[in-house]
């Protein structure tokens, strides 16, 4: 039997597959210390578990509309309008299943065969895929780490042609921890304003900025902008969700039309019982988003000087998200005891999780050649045994 040709085109996620490895040697026995996840460590506050218990003793069991639960809606529309400071009405937000599944609703909606959009890179692993589902074309424009991984609007300006569709920015960053400061935002926005653009901003990880960084929202820079920015967002990183599965859009209300079109011809509605969770999360306490907030500052302080503490690494501090991107290219060409080649980043995590006992995800996964992705998305003793280890196995590197 044949599958669908369509595969032919779609990369298996790296991270998952490096998480999958990770547990497999764990289940074996082996003790291999992951710095691969991209979710919270920590469990869903209480009070959000005992909103969903209640919940479903009160009949959230059912269906529910397709966009969403009227009392959710209207609460993320609040929320959006609160945090943003822009009027957001029910009709321009929607409830989809986690904020991937917004990202591939919203792409569906508006993409055409042959469309471009363009990707700053490195950029989260799933955006390239999803685009070539919806029939698009993925444009990577590159920045680097002396720019602090933030690209420039003209080089974005260099990529755009006829066929571009969309700019697809998501600050703070996946892989990178970066944010993209408001001037940078503000010159991207200027791009899609005049060539008349999609911009799509995925804001999963906004709640989770440390230091002086600010996350800017760029549809709060005028109406021209507004009416051509869709939203993601979510409760997966911030409220440690990850498993409830809700993703949030905000967008003009033609496309949530559209993308509720698309979704209920395939997931109908996110599950009653998560919508109800979600609602409990973004109305009741943020007291524990603050203190998961400041536990990952924490870690990532302690990541990035164990980290810059190794010979030949180089990290940059990230100012969001929770995972460090150092540059680890200066062991390419070297060799592993047994011999083999450090060809690439690929070859190198394959010494650091075979012989180290660590997992890191290689940079290639994210258009980004060279680096690595470590999560610090787990506990200060799980930094400090990984990272002595990953230590010593690069100093056996010749
Ligand atoms: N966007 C980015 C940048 C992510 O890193 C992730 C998860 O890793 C998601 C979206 C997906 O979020 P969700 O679990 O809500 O689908």
């Amino acid at each position: 039997m044949k599958l669908s040709k369509r595969l032919d085109l779609i990369e298996p996620s790296m991270t998952l597959a490096v998480t999958a490895k990770a547990a497999e040697l764990k289940a074996a026995g082996i003790d291999v210390v992951s710095f691969g996840a991209g979710e919270p460590d920590f469990d869903t506050p209480v009070h959000i578990k005992e909103a969903a218990k209640r919940a479903l003793d009160a009949g959230a069991t059912k269906y529910t509309n397709v966009a969403g639960t009227p009392e959710l809606r209207k609460a993320v529309a609040q929320w959006f309008a609160k945090d943003h400071g822009i009027e957001v009405t029910p009709k321009q937000v929607m409830v989809n299943v986690g904020a991937k599944h917004s990202i591939f609703n919203a792409l569906h909606a508006v993409l055409d065969e042959g469309d471009e959009v363009i990707l700053p890179a490195p950029y989260w692993v799933s955006y390239s895929e999803i685009v070539k589902m919806a029939g698009g074309v993925p444009v990577p424009v590159v920045s680097t780490a002396a720019d602090r991984f933030v690209v420039k609007a003209e080089n974005i300006a260099k990529a755009i042609t006829p066929k571009t569709k969309m700019i697809l920015i998501n600050s703070p960053s996946n892989p990178t921890g970066q944010i993209y400061p408001e001037s940078a935002l503000r010159a991207i926005a200027d791009l899609v304003v005049k060539h008349d653009l999609w911009l799509l901003t995925d804001d999963i990880y906004r709640y989770l900025c440390y230091g002086d960084a600010k996350f800017v929202q760029p549809a709060t820079f005028g109406p021209e902008v507004r009416k051509r920015t869709i939203i993601v967002d979510g409760v997966s990183k911030a409220y440690a969700m990850t498993g409830w599965r809700i993703g949030f859009t905000c967008a003009p209300e033609d496309v949530i039309e559209a993308m509720s079109t698309i979704q209920g011809q395939s997931t109908t509605n996110a599950a009653a019982v998560s919508q109800a969770a979600a609602l409990a999360a973004i109305t009741g306490p943020q007291d524990e988003v603050e203190t998961m907030r400041l536990a990952f500052d924490k870690r990532r302080l302690l990541m990035v000087r164990l980290l810059n503490d190794i010979p030949g690494v180089k990290c940059l501090a990230p100012d969001g998200a929770f995972y460090a991107f150092p540059d680890v290219s200066s062991f390419n060409g070297r060799k592993t005891p047994s011999g083999v080649v450090i060809k690439d980043d690929l070859v190198l995590c394959d010494y650091l999780i075979n012989e180290g006992k660590i997992a890191v995800v290689p940079g290639s996964a994210f258009y980004a050649p060279g680096f690595v992705r470590l999560s610090y998305a787990t506990s200060e003793a799980n930094i400090e045994k990984g990272l002595a280890r990953m230590k010593d196995a690069l100093s056996k590197l010749i």
